[in-house]
């Protein structure tokens, strides 16, 4: 499958394909979306090994885009932009982003820091896709949870990030503001309110004991997670 499945926002869409051309010679596969609403219909439909990430978009700020991808993964993330303040430099690092390029660059030079940022991730976790709590087991790339004994258990996109993004933090609890951000995608902000029903009707589909509430912070997952092989 090459080098990697990498998705490009930007809304400048010239530069997107002159990148994208220049990513595709080199074996990687490319989509090019220009807005933070399309990012998200796109990692709904796919997982991919990279994004690229402009901050000055139409519909949010790359920044907020930034911050919500994190909340749900790890995927490596490279922000590609116009802004060389120090200031936005730092917001992006603080959120965890791999790389910060401010523009013009040379494809080469984006080329090579991709290569980068996809090697770091590939080394730290080879089955970070799927992981194991209690009886159960989430599949990323399927958006599927499977008991022990073969039933999948069917639920809605934010029910399963909610799960996921608890299943993948080590036990600790998760704030409603951070659940909010990995679950609130492309469409408006999603209310604290709504991951308390979220996360009643997951402990309805899956188990009381799933999830357990965490006074005055959040919640925690209520078994402990191991890496599927
Ligand atoms: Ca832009």
């Amino acid at each position: 499958m090459g080098n990697g499945q990498v998705i490009i926002v930007e809304d400048d869409i010239s530069l997107a394909r002159i990148l994208a051309a220049y990513l595709e010679k080199s074996d990687f596969s490319i989509d090019i979306v220009s807005s933070g609403a399309d990012l998200f219909k796109s990692l709904d439909a796919r997982a991919y090994d990279g994004l690229i990430i402009d901050l000055g978009l139409p519909d949010q700020d790359g920044i907020v885009l930034v911050r919500k991808v994190r909340a749900r993964s790890q995927v490596p993330i490279i922000v590609l932009t116009g802004r060389d303040r120090i200031e936005d430099k730092l917001i992006c690092f603080e959120l965890g982003v791999d790389d910060y390029i401010v523009k013009p660059v040379d494809p080469r030079e984006l080329k090579v820091r991709l290569q980068l940022a996809l090697r770091r991730v590939q080394d730290k976790s080879q089955n970070s896709e799927r992981i194991r709590i209690g009886p159960v087991t989430l599949d990323y790339a399927r958006r599927s949870v499977v008991k022990d004994k073969g039933e999948v258990i069917d639920l809605t996109p934010a029910e399963f990030m909610t799960l996921w993004v608890l299943a993948n933090s080590d036990g600790k609890a998760v704030s409603r503001d951070d659940l909010v951000d990995a679950i609130s995608a492309g469409d408006g902000p999603v209310s604290v309110r709504a991951v308390d029903i979220l996360i009643s009707r997951l402990r309805k589909k899956i188990d009381k004991k799933a999830i357990i509430t965490v006074s005055k912070v959040g919640y925690r997952c209520g078994w402990e997670a191991s890496e599927e092989i």
